[in-house]
């Protein structure tokens, strides 16, 4: 298990985190949230040992994980960190890059679990290509397969998939995830895209003026955001009579206490999100049709 306990970091004496405290066991996948410049970053460095943090203490089993006051060389076998920006050796070719971390012991085992990792990234037709002509996101899944090589048994992922463009995006969060899973391998992703963890986090971590707001299952987040922050990360959202109200929960009906005004109709494909008035402020609803400007409109909960 991995277990945080009190993490507090500041970078010179500009306090960072906060008494962060939380647990993942093997294979669960945990997401962390929180606007940019919230610590997302600076939490997944701590957690691999890249600072000596101010207080706390961080376990991964029975191994402390100490930062570079105590060790020569940053990092553990055990666990392995993909970071934002991610680097790699331009010369070589994407299955050079990644074998680079394979023992040279067992050359047939070497090259099944090469390509076993170049499947999982889905860079198959690109295996003898060198990578300084690959594309921003085809690069950023080398540095994914790379990352794997050695059966690490946590990882942790910044904004895994930033680079990678939308058509790839969702097939290879699916691959990677369901590996991640069957290998029993933790992961924690930082993250700003709903999309990495609905669907694949255990469990999500809000960070929010350097402390942990919640941490809880995406469902009772999702279901009871508690607060406009947590609402926000998960879509468009209203607060009526103290209440977060998705804007998916809205519908129009003939008559209600809510009468608003429309201003706007945004395409979205399978719907049109509505910005329209009540009571002087924006109020956001989705709706099937377009609707036109000024018209009045009143709305119940579904
Ligand atoms: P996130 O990943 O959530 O966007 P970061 O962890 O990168 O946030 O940054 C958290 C805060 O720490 C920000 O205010 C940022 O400006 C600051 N920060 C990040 N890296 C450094 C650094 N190397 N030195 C000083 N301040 C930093
Ligand atoms: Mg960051």
């Amino acid at each position: 298990m991995l277990n945080v306990q009190n993490l507090t970091f500041s970078y010179n004496d500009t306090p960072v985190l906060s008494h962060i405290s939380f647990q993942a066991e093997p294979g669960e996948h945990i997401a962390v949230i929180g606007e940019s410049g919230s610590g997302k970053s600076t939490l997944l460095k701590g957690l691999y040992g890249e600072y000596d943090l101010d207080k706390g203490h961080i376990y991964w089993k029975d191994k402390a994980v100490l930062g570079p006051k105590y060790n020569l060389v940053v990092g553990y076998d055990f666990m392995k960190y993909v970071a934002q920006e991610f680097d790699l050796m331009p010369p070589l070719s994407v299955e050079e890059n990644i074998g680079k971390f394979l023992s040279n012991f067992y050359p047939e085992e070497k090259k099944r679990r090469t390509a076993e990792l170049i499947d999982v990234v889905e860079l198959t037709a690109f295996a003898k290509t060198k990578v300084k002509i690959l594309s921003g996101g085809q690069k950023q899944r080398v540095a994914l397969a790379r990352a794997l090589a050695n059966q690490p048994e946590i990882l942790l992922l910044d904004e895994p998939f930033s680079h990678i463009d939308n058509f790839k995006k969702q097939s290879l969060r699916r691959s990677l995830f369901k590996y991640l899973k069957e290998k029993k391998i933790t992961c924690i992703v930082a993250t700003h895209d709903k999309e990495d963890v609905l669907g694949y986090a255990d469990r999500m971590i809000v960070l929010h003026k350097h402390k942990i707001l919640v941490n809880d299952t995406p469902s009772v987040l999702y279901n009871k955001p508690e607060t406009p922050l947590v609402a926000s990360f998960f879509g468009e959202f209203n607060v009526i009579n103290n209440t977060i109200i998705y804007a998916h929960q809205l519908k129009v009906v003939k008559k209600s206490d809510l009468k608003a005004t429309v201003k706007q109709a945004y395409y979205k494909g399978p719907y049109y999100l509505i910005e329209a008035h009540l009571n002087g402020k924006s109020i956001f609803f989705e709706h099937h049709d377009m609707l036109k400007q000024n018209q009045n409109v009143y709305l119940s909960l579904k």
